[in-house]
């Protein structure tokens, strides 16, 4: 029985069929929570007098400073439920939350970049971002399942550099974008990037006209394309693919521009408005189509999808 606990569907499985030694009449429906380990005393920071507390159990959300138990806040994908406060999430758990289980078929998973132009520090800034995300590169792409609707789908990881735009985060989503035009799917590009990679220059560049030309292809047979905006999205990523969708989409409390406010301070000397890079502001202001809380987000990616495919289903009938 021991070695049943946490995993508790292979143990129901198991059951199945075979002699049942002791009726399990509530099976837990989740993962039986372990004992935290105690916390050593005064081991980290022996100088603070406050009341210790394990790290990795507690979050403090920064909008309202509740502290959320870990777990209640995995099960909200990373969304406060006091204020509806977005954390940051990593790709695959936004395509965990999004996708039908055992759909998604990744691809180019092994592209890596390559330091051509001998930037100091890149092949060192690359090598501790893989290992810190376990990806090779700032975006993961493949087709895959959303509902009913089989979709092209690149999602951009923060994590790594920023989420910023290399070659192969451009080789990678035009790859996407020509197989799911190939296969007349739609494409949905899930964005959080501060902008194009400086270490690869010009190459970092060339990507935005490259992205935003499979995107054309890609309208061109009249296939939808949904960018939405997440975290924080500026400069070049911002400048090609992530502002050309059908439907722009964007989470509460995204930053969206194209330079940071400061710069533009600097260059316009003018006085800013409150708030003028948020998903809130640009909504008002007619840049991005809605705001969607990532709890509804993959509810409403199927609204969107069956009515932007059904005028195609219309005239196929
Ligand atoms: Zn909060």
């Amino acid at each position: 029985m021991s070695m049943n606990i946490g995993t508790t569907t292979v143990f129901a499985k198991k059951s199945l069929g075979v002699e049942i030694i002791e009726p399990a009449l509530t099976p837990p429906t989740h993962k039986i929570p372990t004992l935290p380990a105690k916390p050593k005393l005064g081991s980290s920071k022996p100088k603070s007098k406050r009341r210790d507390i394990p790290e990795g159990l507690w979050t403090k959300c920064p909008k309202c400073n509740t502290m959320i138990f870990d777990k209640e806040l995995d099960e909200n994908l990373k969304v406060c439920p006091k204020c509806n406060h977005h954390f940051p999430i990593t790709a695959r758990e936004r395509i965990h939350s999004l996708v039908e289980t055992c759909t998604f078929e990744e691809m180019d998973a092994d592209m890596s970049s390559v330091d051509i132009l001998k930037f100091a520090s890149y092949e060192s800034k690359l090598e501790r971002d893989r290992k810190a995300t376990l990806l090779k590169d700032a975006v993961v792409t493949g087709l895959c399942k959303i509902g009913a609707h089989r979709v092209g789908l690149g999602v951009m990881e923060f994590g790594f550099m920023g989420g910023s735009m290399g070659s192969v985060v451009g080789e990678k989503l035009t790859r996407l974008i020509e197989r799911s035009t190939e296969k007349g799917l739609p494409v949905i590009i899930i964005s959080a990037s501060g902008g194009a990679r400086m270490q690869e220059g010009a190459f970092s560049l060339m990507q935005m006209a490259k992205t935003s030309g499979a995107l054309a292809y890609h309208a061109q047979r009249r296939l939808p394309y949904l960018s939405i905006l997440t975290q924080s999205d500026y400069g070049g990523v911002m400048a090609s693919y992530a502002s050309l969708g059908d439907l722009i989409l964007a989470e509460p409390g995204a930053l969206i521009g194209f330079a940071g406010p400061r710069v533009i301070k600097d260059t316009t000397q003018a006085e800013l408005p409150p708030g003028f890079q948020t998903a809130e502001f640009l909504l008002d202001h007619g840049l991005i189509d809605a705001i969607i809380s990532r709890r509804e987000m993959k509810e409403q990616l199927i609204t969107y999808l069956d009515f932007m495919g059904s005028g195609k289903k219309a005239a196929a009938s």
